[in-house]
């Protein structure tokens, strides 16, 4: 027996070990999709993100070189701004969330964070720069604390809880049978999407990045689940550099940026205000928001 117990116990500690690893970023794309080729450069320097200044210049990229997906994509996110990517299915939005944690290379131009280009950090400050609250939260079959903590798991309970009342979840939390001990995921308390999002808000607060990325939800939430989502994440992004994926244009509305993105090329940008103004494609997409159409 003690031949197989070794052997198992070792497992178990591997797969511990590989769980503590995995980063809520990779929550939202799955492993499969990271291409093995990015590696540090042998001269890579530590990139040490401290204002969080996000900057898109000049890129062009394809999954597939002769398949181009973003045509030349420039912008700037300045430290502690917002700017919201919105646009059709399919323009490349999730695309430039994903050259922006570096899992592909741009064919031209860069991706610069506080002016380094990515191609020439280590790759690990890479994602410690960035905290991001994905659509779909992978939630562990272990407790609500855990499931806040992870990541920093030596957080104290504090500063968990502190995390949860600025993600607006702490009263839903107290309100279960065995509050922050309650145990969720596939085999404990299932979660709505919207309850999902905010553990995910709250472990980015635990997390404390300069900059976050938010991949919106495309389902619809109620809305006063929204609102919710929509405060915590006003909370959240105080101070930081922040990148919404837009699926709603309500979300957008305060952002110091819009821009407007399709078949991978800018073609508007500006303030809610002036995009309306402007009486273009973002004006019509408000338009059929309004009155209550699809979005995309
Ligand atoms: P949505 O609003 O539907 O999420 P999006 O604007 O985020 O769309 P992307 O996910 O960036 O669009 O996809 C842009 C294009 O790139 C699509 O045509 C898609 O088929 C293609 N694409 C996305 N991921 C890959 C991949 N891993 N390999 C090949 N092509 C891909």
């Amino acid at each position: 027996l003690i031949q197989l117990y070794l052997p198992l116990n070792f497992l178990g500690f591997v797969y511990r070990q590989i769980r503590q690893s995995l980063t809520d970023m990779e929550d939202m794309f799955s492993m499969l999709d990271v291409p093995a080729e990015i590696r540090d450069e042998d001269d890579a320097e530590d990139l040490n993100a401290k204002d969080g200044k996000v900057e898109f210049r000049d890129v062009k990229f394809g999954y597939d070189e002769r398949r181009p997906i973003l045509k030349g994509v420039s912008f700037t996110v300045e430290p502690g701004k917002t700017t919201a990517i919105v646009g059709p299915s399919g323009a490349g939005k999730s695309t430039i969330s994903r050259l922006l944690f570096r899992f592909y290379d741009v064919n031209e131009g860069a991706v610069l964070i506080d002016g380094k280009d990515l191609r020439s950090v280590k790759q690990h400050g890479v994602r410690e720069a960035l905290g991001i609250v994905p659509q779909d939260t992978v939630l562990f079959n272990d407790t609500v604390r855990y499931n806040i903590a992870y990541g920093r798991p030596d957080a104290s309970e504090e500063e968990v809880t502190r995390a949860a009342k600025l993600a607006h979840i702490d009263d839903f939390i107290r309100s279960l049978p065995d509050g922050y001990e309650t145990r969720v995921g596939e085999r404990g308390l299932k979660l709505s999407g919207g309850e999902k999002q905010r553990v995910a808000i709250a472990r980015t607060i635990l997390k404390d990045p300069p900059i976050l990325l938010f991949d919106e939800a495309t389902s619809a939430l109620d809305t006063a689940t929204e609102r919710d989502i929509q405060t915590s994440m006003r909370e959240v992004s105080k101070g930081r550099t922040t990148l919404i994926i837009a699926h709603r244009l309500s979300t957008v509305v305060d952002a110091d940026e819009i821009i407007v993105l399709r078949a991978g090329e800018i073609v508007e940008r500006g303030t809610h205000a002036d995009l309306l103004a402007e009486k273009g494609v973002y004006a019509e997409m408000w338009a059929r928001q309004q009155s209550g159409d699809a979005d995309d």
